[in-house]
């Protein structure tokens, strides 16, 4: 560990929208079954912008709180019992690391701990409860860190933790069998993300629906064959259409509003699934009945559990699609503030912005 300084930069969060660049923040110490990691890459989440301005609950506390929680870099020290990785290996994060001693943990369903914020369980949410990426280096649990395939570059591996999210939200409703006709709505990047799942894994139709035409267009160089413009056409009536009446085996409602929720369950043919993977800010008036008399499967998904990332990994690591599209943006640490403004104006067609340390 000589070369490990004991001091590094870091952006902190010091109030609510008082985020301070630090130079002599304390380098963290890899407790037993972690590993510290040199934060090559850090891309800004939906999530993040909320915890600039409001804080988490359980935070660390201001002064001390160093947020970001989809990176990526290079291990250089290991704690004690650490046998799965060495310095040197190339590594991406996952937010959560469940207590794993609650049931919900033993069954696989991490991200639904039943002990969360609990750090004295072991819970972590790495970038929430506890520090994050934005940052020179941090330390994770061997649980929440995944290898890297080769060439795989660390901007589009801070990608990762969005694939597997919008890849839980398929396994949470079954999976996808090939062929399979499926609605993706939204296209920020979880539904972007979602649309390479589904052709990755398989699908027949993929159509993606939204109201934003440049985030459409990028949806069908990812994979899409269709796409709907939510504000100019009737998506439920092009669904039916574009399925010869019948509805979509899958769907994956990645847009987080009343209206896209109410219309997933509306587009899901007899038997169908609805995968709810968006941040809804109110509750939605969903069609029950429907739900009940059409045997379909509504399915609330969180985050990117039961090793989806293992998953989303192994979907990517052939290099098939490009992902490139999607990381529009690079800062270094130390623009971080025209990183976060970049990220939530959508200034230059921004879809993923990456800090790099
Ligand atoms: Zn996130
Ligand atoms: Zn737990």
């Amino acid at each position: 560990m000589t070369d490990i300084p004991k001091t590094m930069r870091a952006a902190v969060l010091y109030g609510e929208g008082d985020l301070r660049l630090v130079d002599d923040y304390p380098v963290p110490q890899p407790g037993p079954g972690e590993v510290l990691i040199r934060v090559a890459a850090c891309a800004i989440c939906g999530t993040d912008p909320k915890i600039l301005a409001h804080g988490w609950p359980n935070h660390p506390p201001y002064g001390q709180f160093i947020f970001g929680h989809e990176y990526a870099g290079t291990v250089v020290a290991v704690g004690d019992g650490v046998t799965e990785f060495a310095p040197g290996d190339r590594v991406a994060v996952e937010p959560h690391k469940g207590c794993g001693v609650c049931a919900n943990c033993r069954d696989g369903y991490y991200t639904t701990c039943l002990n969360y914020g609990r750090p004295e369980k072991g819970h972590r949410h790495y970038g929430f409860s506890t520090n994050g990426g934005y940052a020179e280096y941090a330390c994770n649990h061997v649980n929440s860190v995944y290898k890297l395939p080769d060439g795989m570059p660390f901007e589009v591996a801070t990608l990762i933790t969005t694939a597997a999210t919008s890849l839980y939200g398929i396994r949470r409703i079954g999976g996808l069998e090939a062929g399979e006709t499926v609605v993706v709505s939204g296209p920020g990047p979880i539904g972007l993300m979602a649309v390479v799942m589904a052709r990755l894994l398989g699908a027949g139709m993929v159509i993606l629906t939204g109201t934003r035409p440049d985030r459409l267009a990028v949806g069908l160089r990812l994979g899409a064959d269709v796409t709907i413009h939510a504000r100019e056409e009737n998506v439920v009536q092009r669904v039916m259409e574009l399925t010869g009446g019948i509805g979509a085996d899958a769907v994956i409602e990645c847009a987080g509003t009343v209206q896209a929720a109410v219309d997933a369950v509306e587009m899901a043919k007899k038997n169908g699934r609805v995968a709810l993977v968006g941040i809804y800010q109110e509750p939605a008036p969903l069609n029950i009945n429907k739900v009940v008399q059409w045997n379909i499967t509504v399915a609330g998904s969180k985050a990117e559990g039961e090793r989806s990332m293992a998953q989303a990994l192994a979907l990517l690591a052939r290099g098939a699609v490009d992902l490139s599209p999607l990381v529009t943006h690079t800062f270094p640490l130390s623009q971080i503030h025209a990183a976060f403004e970049t990220a939530e104006k959508r200034l230059g067609g921004a879809i993923k912005v990456v800090v790099k340390p």
